[in-house]
C-alpha cells in the first residue's frame, strides 16, 4: 500500500523574495551567429555605428569570428566582380556552416 501524497497546493506568495538578479536586456553581447549574419554588410560599411562597434568588440573577444571574417573577405575578393549585396544566399549558407564547424571543434 503506497501512502498517499498529500498535494499541498502552492500558494503564490505575495512577496517573493527575489534574489537580486536584474532581468534588463543587456545588448552588450551578441551572440555569434548574429555577428556571422551582421558581417557582409559589416565589411560593407552598411551597419550603423552602434551596431558597427558591437561587431568589433564581439570581434576583439572572438578568434573565431575573427577567421571568419577573414574567410568572408576573401571569399568576397573573389567574386569580387559583384557587389556584396547580390552575394548569393548560398554563399552566406556555406559560410555559415563552415563557420559552425569550426567553432564547435575547438581543437588545434
Ligand atoms: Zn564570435
Amino acid at each position: 500500500m503506497s501512502g498517499p501524497e498529500a498535494l499541498s497546493p502552492e500558494s503564490p506568495s505575495p512577496e517573493s523574495p527575489s534574489p537580486g538578479s536584474p532581468r534588463g536586456d543587456a545588448p552588450a553581447h551578441i551572440p555569434c551567429i548574429e555577428v556571422v549574419e551582421l558581417l557582409t554588410d559589416y565589411l560593407e560599411g552598411a551597419l550603423d555605428e552602434e551596431l558597427q562597434r558591437r561587431v568589433e568588440a564581439h570581434l576583439e573577444l572572438c578568434p573565431p569570428c575573427v577567421v571568419f571574417l577573414d574567410q568572408l573577405r576573401s571569399t568576397i575578393n573573389s567574386i569580387e566582380q559583384l557587389p556584396i549585396e547580390t552575394l548569393p544566399d548560398n554563399t552566406v549558407d556555406a559560410l555559415e556552416e563552415a563557420f559552425r564547424s569550426f567553432h564547435s571543434g575547438d581543437r588545434h
